[in-house]
């Protein structure tokens, strides 16, 4: 097995081989073929297991492939599109602003020599500076979500493009208290609905009230298990 066996663009085959994965791990192996299947993913998986890459390595792909120009096109003939408000067309949501990095860290080796930028925001840090790290582009958005709830609340980011949505640890953002901040993002008007945005969902267990959230959230989903 290798990640040549799942056709992943140039771009980021290249990145692949620069970061020196040599096989994709077994959660790797099934989920990227459901991905860019665009089914929507139930996954239990633990850290460790190369979880992030998962999603990130298909997500990517599809918007090299589909690039950022059709979502950024429509936003400004709507004339929303501006610097001072970022339209990702992909969304990561993390409990922990450590998380948060570590995503946006393998987000941006993926990302490296294409057009697609990846950004991140946490809570308990300077918003200022990361606001003004939005304003110079944002097309992939790693997030917790209280300071995404924020970013929104003052305009900063719109999720009306947002066709790929990954809840990351998700059975440990709800023991955090985030479903209501979670359900705010993912359930407000201007969100593509279930059904035609791609979702994902990891979770370390899949307890009732995950169950209920892979209910709400995801459309006609595939589970696995690793
Ligand atoms: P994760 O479960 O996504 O937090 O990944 C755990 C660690 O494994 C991270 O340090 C990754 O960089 C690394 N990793 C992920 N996928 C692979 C792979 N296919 N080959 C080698 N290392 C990997």
């Amino acid at each position: 097995e290798s990640f040549q066996d799942v056709d992943l663009g140039e771009i980021i085959m290249g990145n692949i081989a620069l970061s020196r994965y040599t096989r994709p791990t077994p959660v790797q192996k099934y989920a990227i073929p459901i991905v860019k299947a665009k089914r929507d993913l139930m996954a239990c998986a633990q850290t460790g297991s190369g979880k992030t890459a998962a999603f990130l390595l298909p997500i990517l792909s599809q918007l090299y492939t589909e690039g950022p120009g059709e979502a950024l096109n429509a936003a400004k003939e709507n004339g929303k599109y501006g610097r001072r408000k970022q339209y990702p067309m992909s969304l990561v949501l993390a409990p922990t602003r450590e998380l948060a990095l570590q995503i946006y860290d393998e987000a941006r080796k993926f990302s490296y020599r294409s057009r697609v930028r990846p950004c991140v925001v946490y809570g308990g840090a300077d918003i200022g500076q990361q606001i003004r790290d939005l304003e110079r582009g944002c097309h992939l958005l790693v997030a917790t979500p209280g300071r995404l709830v924020d970013m929104m609340e003052r305009g900063k980011i719109g999720l009306d493009y947002c066709n790929y949505l990954v809840l990351d640890e998700a059975d440990r953002m709800l023991d955090m208290g985030f479903e209501p901040q979670i359900r705010r993002i993912v359930e407000q008007d201007t969100m593509p609905h279930k059904g035609i945005r791609h979702t994902m969902m990891f979770s370390a267990t899949f307890p009732k009230e995950i169950q209920i959230l892979a209910r709400d959230f995801l459309e006609d989903y595939i589970f696995l298990a690793v």
